[in-house]
């Protein structure tokens, strides 16, 4: 027993030594596809819980380049982190984002929604970062309330006070902000009156098998609802599946739905045709 025990040890060092070599790697290949700008974005539209219309959609960052087939961001934002290399991500996101909004300004349901774009926490701890975002919406001439940033809740547990500052300078601009994933960090109550946010995403590990008869998952959703009603937050239910979730929330005060069951995150093209007709 004292042996296997031994050579599952190795099997775990080797297993670390693989999973540090992947990220490396993958590093590597991300520095090079941003050399190349091989990215381009799909559109996941959000929808009122009520009536179903578009209010906003979510943009969603897919790598193209064919040695990095198969890696989602899911994998590749935690390592554009890790290596220091998430900022040109994030401005090549929000940049890409303002020159669409700008050149498909004529197309007017287009041009009414609200985009929201995930950022990485570590942006606030940049001090440049509020005045860039300032200038891009200049540059391409968009309303700062066309746009909200997506922030996941965990990455805001340590919070700093300088990041916190950030936050209200971001919102002193006009651009709106959400709190991603919400439910999966350990927020408590007297921390979520100080972040300056306009919305709580609702994660999709509490809308999994959400159904009336599921106590738990009711309570839990239920708790956020009435968490966000009390702060005046906006909420957005995300990864909805079946009719069923879909029903469950429309008899609560969600305001927003967002799930593979309403619509897939879809290209450009195939977008522009869903919010033109
Ligand atoms: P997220 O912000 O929580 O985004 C939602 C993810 O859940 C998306 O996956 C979306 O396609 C997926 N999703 C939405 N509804 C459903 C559903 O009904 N069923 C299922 N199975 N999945 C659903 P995606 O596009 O793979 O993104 C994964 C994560 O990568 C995002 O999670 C976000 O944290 C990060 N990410 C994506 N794009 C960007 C970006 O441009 N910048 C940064 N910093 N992070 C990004
Ligand atoms: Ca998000
Ligand atoms: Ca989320
Ligand atoms: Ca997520």
């Amino acid at each position: 027993a004292k042996k296997q025990g031994k050579n599952q040890f190795k099997v775990f060092d080797e297993e670390i030594e693989k999973n540090k070599y992947f990220r490396k790697n993958t590093a590597e290949k991300l520095r090079n596809a941003i050399s190349l700008q091989s990215f381009h974005l799909n559109f996941m539209p959000i929808y009122d819980c009520k009536t179903l219309s578009i209010t906003q959609v979510e943009v969603l960052l897919r790598c193209d380049a064919t040695n990095l087939e198969g890696v989602g961001p899911d994998v590749f934002i935690p390592i554009a982190e890790e290596f220091n290399i998430i900022h040109d991500i994030d401005m090549w996101v929000i940049e890409t984002t303002l020159k669409i909004l700008q050149q498909n300004k004529d197309t007017l349901p287009f041009a009414g929604l609200v985009y929201c774009i995930n950022i990485s926490a570590v942006e606030l701890n940049h001090s440049e970062f509020v005045s860039k975002l300032q200038s891009l919406l200049n540059k391409y001439k968009v309303k700062p309330t066309q746009i909200e940033l997506e922030i996941t809740e965990t990455s805001l547990v340590d919070i700093n006070k300088t990041a916190i500052t950030r936050l209200q300078e971001i919102k002193a601009l006009g651009v709106k902000l959400s709190l991603d994933d919400f439910g999966t960090g350990y927020t408590a109550f007297n921390q979520l009156m100080h972040y300056p946010v306009n919305s709580l995403k609702i994660d999709k590990s509490f809308i999994d098998d959400l159904h009336a008869t599921n106590i738990a998952k009711v309570t839990m959703v239920n708790t956020m609802l009435s968490i966000a009603q009390s702060f005046d937050l906006k909420t957005v239910a995300e990864g909805i599946e079946t009719q069923e979730q879909l029903s469950f929330l429309q008899g609560t005060h969600c305001n927003m739905v967002q799930g593979y069951f309403l619509s897939k995150p879809l290209k450009l093209d195939k977008f522009l045709d869903l919010v033109s007709t």
